[in-house]
């Protein structure tokens, strides 16, 4: 079939944690982390890149490597070596691209370890947040190739006699990769497995958080054979590189996940370049909410509600920020809430007790107080958990606000906002939240499925669950992006991932 709905293919199995050797290796790992460096990489050649400076992780702030930034001139030569590269790798096509791509998901898994202690130290990440992070970035990887392999050869189309009508996708040129600190590795591996299994040649710019990783992860690649002149690393604060590298003539397409406001000035950049329309994805952020009935089976609500909303401390575009609860159970389900907060273990990551470790950095920090201080002067503050000494650690918070649309934009950490309803009047409040006109996830709590059929034809998302938690979306199962304020799509991992990485080309032959 030309599309891949459904293929035999399976996603990496990761690491046990509740075996004891598997805990020790990753303890290992991170204590032997030796001090690391990242600086631009163009054409395989490290340079030494300007602004260096120490790089902190975010547990302890103590300096974990040294970072420097790419230059405006680093950047042009980067996008001229790509586009001097790109036509041979779309030539080539699909299925040698696969060979290349199931190598990198190979050398991922092998070097697990070490990259789970990267992640720990410089992403902030739990050892469990690691391993799937991990998993999922050689998911992409894996799964983008079958795409590449099935979707990216011609294909003969139904014509009449005497005519050969053919179909083929290649790659559009040199896309840029921009992707986010919240999965420096996930993302960032595969956006770039998008770009390069449909054709194109990538010049990544990783969030200036989390440079480290990437650095890591492009090395990888390399050693997996690709041709180091289709995988250029750019460094840089958004509005310097980020900028200069969307209004370059030279980038074809554009791949970026982040927030929306960043989304907006890309697409005005964008807009604004004379010459052939780029092609936009974005996948950005959400105000997602779960509603829950009278039917919901309470210990399965929180168990669920704590994942979605506190797990890798809220950092997650998917994460569960406005929780409905109907008027009638809303006191019973807060008591477990807080209840389960308390069971929480918030510390530094590398421990394989913690639940919840810091958030990114003391700027994200700051931006959560400012929102605390709202909470305070105009909702109400139900639960607040004490967060430990040192780094940038903020605690999980359950607050009540009175309506969905007090929140008009996402606030990125682990603050859960409770609104009551009755649940004679879900449209109403249902209609509220759309009105936000965000649609990434969506969750219901429910023993009634017409009460999920109501809430799903009410609030738009992309991604719906029931009777579950909403986070973590698996590559091939659950496609995940948003719509509306959300994202462009098409989804990262799924079937029509690669779509707007490729032009399609159709060619007639008189025979
Ligand atoms: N795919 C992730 C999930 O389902 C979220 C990705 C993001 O935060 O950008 O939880």
């Amino acid at each position: 079939p030309p599309l891949l709905f459904g293929d035999e293919r399976k996603n990496s199995s990761g690491l046990d944690l509740t075996i004891g050797e598997v805990r020790e290796n990753l303890r290992k790992a991170v204590a032997g982390l030796k001090p690391l460096a990242a600086a631009p990489l163009i054409g395989g050649e490290t340079l030494r890149g300007e602004n260096r400076r120490a790089a902190r992780a975010p547990a302890d702030g103590a300096e974990i490597g040294l970072v420097s930034d790419a230059s405006p001139a680093d950047m042009s030569r980067a996008i001229a070596r790509a586009r001097a590269a790109q036509p041979e790798w779309d030539r080539i096509s699909g299925p040698v691209r696969a060979k290349i791509l199931r190598k990198m998901a190979d050398a991922l898994e092998t070097e697990r370890e070490r990259f789970i202690a990267i992640l720990a130290r410089e992403g902030g990440k739990t050892f469990a947040d690691g391993i799937s992070e991990v998993r999922e970035a050689a998911d992409f990887c894996r799964y983008y190739a079958r795409i590449a392999e099935n979707d990216f050869v011609p294909r003969t189309l139904p014509g009449p006699a005497g005519e050969r009508n053919l179909l083929s996708l290649h790659g559009r040129g040199v896309f840029a990769c921009i992707s986010p600190w919240n999965f420096p590795l996930a993302i960032f591996t595969g956006q770039i497995a998008a770009a390069l299994a449909a054709g194109n040649a990538v010049i990544a710019k990783p969030a200036e958080q989390t440079p480290l990783i990437a650095y890591e992860a492009v090395k990888l690649y390399h050693r997996a054979g690709l041709d180091p002149d289709l995988l250029h690393l750019v460094m840089g604060s958004g509005s310097k590189i980020g900028a200069a590298l969307t209004a370059d003539p030279g980038i074809d397409g554009v791949a970026f996940t982040g927030g929306t406001d960043t989304a907006w000035a890309i697409n005005r950049a964008l807009a604004a370049r004379e010459g052939p329309i780029i092609p936009f994805i974005a996948e950005t952020g959400g105000l997602n909410g779960m509603f829950v009935d009278t039917t919901a089976l309470r210990e399965q609500v929180i168990d669920d509600v704590i994942l979605s909303a506190f797990g890798s401390a809220g950092q997650r575009c998917s994460a569960l920020r406005l929780l409905f609860l109907p008027e009638d159970t809303a006191d019973a389900l807060i008591h477990g809430l807080k209840g389960a907060m308390d069971a929480l273990v918030i510390g530094d990551p590398s421990d394989p007790a913690t639940d919840v470790g810091p958030v990114i950095d003391m700027d994200a920090r700051a931006l959560l107080e400012e929102h605390m201080a709202r909470l305070a002067r105009d909702a109400k503050i139900l639960h607040r958990l004490a967060a430990p000494e040192g780094g940038s650690f903020f605690p999980p918070v359950l607050a009540e606000i009175p309506s969905p649309d007090f929140l008009t934009r996402e606030v990125f950490g682990p603050i859960l906002h409770v609104v009551r309803y009755r649940t004679d009047r879900l449209e109403e409040v249902a209609a509220k939240l759309a009105a936000q006109r965000f649609g990434l996830t969506l969750g219901v709590h429910s023993r009634i499925d017409g009460f999920a059929e109501d809430v799903a034809r009410l609030v738009p998302a992309g991604n719906f669950y029931v009777n579950r938690s909403m986070i973590g979306a698996v590559v091939g199962v659950q496609p995940f992006g948003g719509e509306g304020l959300s994202g462009t799509g098409p989804k990262a991992g799924g079937p029509l991932a690669l779509t707007r990485y490729a032009v399609e080309r159709a060619t007639s032959i008189n025979i």
